[in-house]
């Protein structure tokens, strides 16, 4: 699938991602290359791992705790660098980049965490255009794209609470709203429904999914069995550190 991804009503930045995807002509949009992960400590977060994923896919990532799940998602988003072996996203070699092109890096990247890391004084709406002012867009292109991305994630009459004024499916959603409002190609989410009811978790996996039918490639961490049944995707499993593939 290589549809470009922007909120609806949103023709100009469907071009413009549409053009940035015309420039990759590879379907493999992250490749993990003989990534092994060792922390200072000792403790092994991943080893010898070898994934591709291409642009489009919808992809789980299982395990039990401590099986290296946030590790990939880390090394992904450039918040860990591998021990050893190259981790690829679009034409980014993730572990070597610093500064400037970091940056770069996760701007093509929207990220959600288990626990939301909204900013608690802040509204709903402050809170998902934060990202767009740090990246110094223009007063009206946040305007313009902040109601349609509240819509996408059934928000659009919570723009003005605060997050302690929201159940934790709500702040979820927020947190997902955040994470797009930028639109990225690439979605990561670990364990985004962690903290939330089956109800909550239903509804949140079927904004990912929403997201990925629009054109992003979505990784989500989870060891939410049921979740994984229930969406019918390809799944890889992490034990100690080692990936199964099980498609
Ligand atoms: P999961 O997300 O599947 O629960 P993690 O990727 O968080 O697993 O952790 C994988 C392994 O790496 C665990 O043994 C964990 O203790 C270790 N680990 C994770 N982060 C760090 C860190 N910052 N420093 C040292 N060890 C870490």
């Amino acid at each position: 699938m290589t549809t470009a991804f922007a909120p609806p009503g949103n023709p100009k930045t469907q071009q413009q991602v549409a053009s940035n995807a015309g420039t990759t002509q590879m379907p493999v949009i992250i490749k993990l290359q003989g990534v092994t992960k060792t922390y200072p400590n000792g403790s092994r977060g991943l080893l010898d791992v070898n994934l591709e994923v291409n642009r489009g896919d919808f992809l789980f990532v299982t395990g039990p705790s401590g099986a290296g799940k946030s590790t990939l998602l880390k090394l992904l988003y450039g918040a860990e660098r591998p021990t050893q072996g190259d981790v690829i996203l679009e034409q980014f070699n993730v572990g070597k980049l610093r500064g400037d092109r970091l940056s770069l890096l996760r701007r093509r990247i929207g990220i959600v965490f288990q626990d939301y890391k909204l900013i608690p004084r802040r509204t709903v709406s402050e809170n998902i255009a934060f990202v767009l002012w740090a990246q110094g867009f223009t007063r009206k292109e946040i305007q313009r794209r902040l109601l349609p991305t509240l819509k996408l994630v059934g928000l659009q009459h919570k723009a003005d609470c605060f997050p302690e004024e929201l159940s934790g499916g709500e702040q979820q959603r927020v947190s997902l709203a955040r994470a797009i409002i930028g639109t990225p190609p690439v979605l990561l989410a670990d364990e985004p429904t962690g903290n939330l009811d089956p109800d909550n978790s239903r509804q949140v996996l079927r904004i990912l999914k929403k997201l990925n039918a629009m054109g992003a490639t979505v990784i989500v961490t989870t060891h939410d069995e049921q979740l994984v049944q229930m969406s019918n995707q390809p799944v890889v499993q992490l034990r100690d550190g080692h990936l199964h593939q099980e498609f």
